[in-house]
């Protein structure tokens, strides 16, 4: 027994650690010592979700019929709900028996997709700075992630002519964010056209991640690559209802896009996992029915405490632009501090939880996130706190 080795695969050595859970670490640390802490740190909304939504897996998680195993791909009544809201709300026509698929939180298909489509050495452009998963899953495959970077002179947009066309021509997957974490960038329909155009020329297979695509503010509406001429093609969207309806903790969500990427992320699934408790299709079903009446209370709310946070921080010097999706807000640290220094003095002088901007790719050195998940009372408190410190 004494020569019993475990001994991890090299691809978990190729990960930085989780960056939220270092966070959550620094912060039980923080509470330890008796502080009274303001979580800005991840973005997992404080709210409950609609009792409309929860009503109706209450009921249906009583028929013994859901409790079996689900289809893989997803009911077809969630898909096709799906793909009725597609169409209601981008004007993207989807078959839902064979270009949408039902995922267990689009995280899970974000993770799964490269194993569909990445050979080892192959490349995954990943957006830098960036959500973590697509660097990680990219490794997963054996695929190598390489960064292009979303700069501020850019408002967060990819420069397409600065990705070296050699590394475009050998890479499969190109992973896009908008409305974008952590920046809050929004996309235009210039570049969406932009990466279609791009991706045609290289051959690689668009990623487009929209979780945060119903969370905007002041009549802005994102947009789907799906709606762009030719985006279908090319393409495979995430959406997902965990920030729309407050539903993180159900995972539930869907991919959609053309057919032969859709049924390829499908076969990955239906090796790994056996589809969505029914119920929560179901309930699903009944948040994508009326979206914008379930989630306009939910996001004035957001917009609310926004504004609480924008204002403050700019009454303080803070250059902080006002988001105008998503709820994270992106802030440039101020002079003379890096990213995880300010993290660190407003945890350990103010309590304050925020998540340092190099932790999602080194163009997010300089920046901070706050996510806007408490309420606008403590937003202003936290305003009050980065007040009274005595930043350098
Ligand atoms: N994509 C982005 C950019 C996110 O920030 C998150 C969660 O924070 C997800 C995807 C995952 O969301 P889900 O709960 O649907 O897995």
């Amino acid at each position: 027994m004494n020569d019993f080795k475990i001994e991890r695969a090299q691809r978990l050595g190729q990960l930085p650690p989780y960056l939220f859970a270092e966070i959550d670490k620094a912060k039980a640390r923080a509470i330890e010592r008796g502080m009274d802490i303001i979580n800005l740190g991840i973005g997992d909304p404080d709210l409950p979700t609609p009792d409309s939504i929860i009503d109706v897996l209450c009921e249906t998680a009583r028929d013994p019929a859901n409790h079996r195993y689900p289809s893989y791909v997803g009911m077809l009544e969630m898909r096709h709900e799906c793909s009725l809201y597609m169409k209601r709300r981008f004007g993207a026509e989807l078959d839902p028996a064979t270009e949408v698929l039902t995922l267990i939180g689009s995280k899970e298909g974000l993770a799964h997709l490269p194993l569909a489509f990445v050979n080892p050495g192959d490349f995954v452009l990943v957006p830098d700075p960036g959500y973590p998963v697509y660097n990680a899953s990219a490794v997963f495959a054996g695929g190598i992630p390489y960064a292009f970077s979303l700069l501020a002179e850019n408002d967060f947009l990819p420069d397409f002519d600065r990705i070296d066309p050699q590394i475009a021509d050998r890479a499969k997957l190109m992973f896009l964010n908008y409305p974008n974490n952590p920046t809050a960038a929004v996309a235009t329909k210039e570049i969406f056209a932009e990466a279609i155009e791009f991706a045609k020329k290289h051959n690689i297979i668009i990623c487009q991640d929209a979780a945060y695509c119903e969370m905007a503010y002041d009549d802005h509406k994102p947009i789907s690559i799906l709606e762009i001429d030719g985006g279908k093609d090319v393409s495979i969207e995430f959406h997902s209802l965990s920030k729309t309806f407050n539903m993180t903790g159900w995972r539930i969500g869907f991919a959609a896009g053309a057919e032969k990427i859709v049924s390829a992320l499908g076969s990955v699934k239906t090796n790994i996992d056996s589809g969505a408790f029914q119920p929560i299709q179901l309930a699903g079903i009944a948040a994508l029915q009326s979206p914008a009446k379930l989630s306009s209370d939910i996001m004035e709310i957001y917009r609310e405490r926004r504004d609480t946070l924008i204002d403050g921080l700019q009454s303080l010097g803070w250059n902080v632009p006002r988001p105008k999706a998503t709820f994270y807000v992106w802030v440039p640290v101020p002079p003379g501090y890096t990213s995880a220094e300010l993290t660190a003095t407003l945890l350990e002088e103010a309590g304050i939880v925020t998540t340092p901007g190099n932790g999602f790719g080194k163009n997010g050195e300089g920046f901070i996130r706050m996510a806007l998940t408490v309420d606008k009372e403590r937003l202003a408190e936290a305003v009050d706190r980065i007040k009274g410190l005595s930043l350098r």
